[in-house]
Order: C-alpha cells, then sequence, then structure tokens
C-alpha cells in the first residue's frame, strides 16, 4: 500500500526573511505536481513572512523547525506550538538530530512535547535515528526503538497527526546517503513496530519520511521503496530549483 508523498524542506539556521522572500519568488514560479503534499520549514523569523506567501499557493504548507513542551511561560528564548498554530503553522519538527545531539534533547524532553503537540492541530514530525558508531556496534534497533518508546497507547487517537522521520545521524549533512535498502530496512522495523503497538490499520496510514544527504539523483530509488513514503530535506532544500527537481521525482 502507498501512502501520498510528502516531502518537507527543513533549512535549519538558513534563509533569514530576506534570503526566504527571495527562494519564495523562484519556487512559486515552478510548476508542482499534484499528487505530493510539500511543507517548508523555515527559522522562526521566516515563518510569519513565509506563512503569507504560502497561504496564497495552497499546495505548500508551513511547517517549524522546534516548539517547547508547554504552552506558555517563563521559558525565554522558546516557541510554544499555539503560537505556530496562530500563524497558520501545520507542521514541526520534534527531536531533529541536531536537537538531540546539539541543544542536549533527551527522550523524556521530546515526549512531553510530543504530547503537547499531539494536543493542538499541529502535525508532529518525530525525527529518530542513529549515530554512526550505534550503527557499526549493531546497535541501530535498539536505538530505534528506545527513540520510538516515547510514543504511548495514550497517543492511539492522535496517530493521524503523526509522521516519523528516519534519518541517520551519520547521513544528515555528510553527503552520505543510506542506501535505498538501509533506509528500508529501518523504516519497515519502524512500521513494524507501529503494527505491533498500535495495530495493522494504524500502521499503514502512517507517513514514514526518510533523510539524510537526499538529492534530486537518489529522490526516485529511495522513494520506490515499500516503507519510503517521503523525504526530510536539509541542504538540497535551500535552492528552488533542486528542490522542486526532488518534489517532481518523489512522485
Ligand atoms: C535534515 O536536516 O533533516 C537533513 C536531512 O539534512 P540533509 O538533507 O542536509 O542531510
Amino acid at each position: 500500500m502507498k501512502r501520498k508523498p510528502l516531502i518537507i524542506a527543513n533549512w535549519k539556521m538558513n534563509h533569514g526573511v530576506e534570503d526566504s522572500i527571495k527562494f519564495m519568488a523562484g519556487f512559486t514560479k515552478k510548476k508542482l505536481p499534484e499528487n505530493v503534499d510539500v511543507v517548508i520549514c523555515p527559522p522562526f523569523t521566516s515563518l510569519y513572512t513565509m506563512g503569507i506567501t504560502l497561504s496564497e499557493i495552497k499546495a505548500v504548507a508551513l511547517g517549524a523547525q522546534n516548539c517547547h513542551a508547554e504552552a506558555s511561560g517563563a521559558f525565554t528564548g522558546e516557541i510554544s506550538a499555539n503560537f505556530l498554530e496562530e500563524i497558520e503553522c501545520k507542521y514541526v519538527l520534534i527531536g531533529h538530530s541536531e536537537r538531540r545531539h546539539i541543544f542536549n534533547e533527551t527522550d523524556e524532553f521530546l515526549q512531553k512535547k510530543l504530547i503537547h503537540v499531539l494536543h493542538t492541530s499541529l502535525i508532529a514530525v518525530l525525527c529518530v535515528g542513529e549515530t554512526e558508531s550505534e550503527r557499526d556496534s549493531g546497535k541501530t534497533f535498539d536505538i530505534i526503538r528506545k527513540q520510538l518508546n516515547v510514543l504511548t497507547m495514550e497517543h492511539t487517537d492522535e496517530l493521524s497527526r503523526l509522521v516519523i522521520a528516519y534519518e541517520p545521524v551519520w547521513a544528515i549533512g555528510t553527503g552520505k546517503t543510506a542506501t535505498p535498502a538501509q533506509a528500508q530496512e529501518v523504516h519497515h522495523f519502524i512500521r513494524k513496530w507501529v503494527q505491533e503497538k498500535f495495530g495493522l490499520a494504524r500502521a499503514q496510514e502512517l507517513r514514514l519520511l526518510y533523510g539524510g544527504s537526499a538529492k534530486p539523483d537518489n529522490t526516485r530509488e529511495l522513494m520506490s521503496q515499500e516503507d519510503i513514503d517521503g523525504l526530510l530535506v536539509g541542504g538540497a532544500s535551500l535552492k528552488a530549483d533542486s528542490f522542486c527537481d526532488i518534489i517532481h521525482c518523489s512522485v
């Protein structure tokens, strides 16, 4: 069973307001295929401007790269999921490997975020993935299982607003893509885990994305894998041409 492809751009700390406007000037001229969902996650300061432009081209949704686990309060420098809803954001990344490894976000903290986000109208994109040394020592599935364990039965009703992205840390921003077979093996493991915990129907409708040096050249092969429903794209999403090529190659 194939699900509707979902392609998400993660601009990380790139493209302030001026560059976001420049990107959109090129991107809005492109014709996009209809049978794919596209999301752009710019930095926080570009979200509002991007939201206004994206509301004119309904085919692309707005996403944020992060949010806090609480709705409001004394959390200097943080952004609430409710603020994201207010500016028409539809998606939010949770537990990107840079949040886990650079900003020390733990599974316990990410679970709180996930619970909070799933109680809003946002779609949560939970990112999981092993480091190179974890893969080399045969721990890939243990790590993925541990990261997936933030999902509990309490989330059953909200699973339609969840996407899971498998992003091997060793492939993010390194130019080293997982082979389609390596990616498929982990995607299959994730879908099976979801099936065992939440049932076949939930597992079948869940969209699983691959992330890690995805580019126009490797999109078709990755997307041809049974359990890969889309891509989370960093570097190659920064230019309108290459992001658009990826979107076209994904269908
Ligand atoms: C990412 O940031 O999620 C990512 C996959 O980056 P890149 O495509 O640059 O590897």
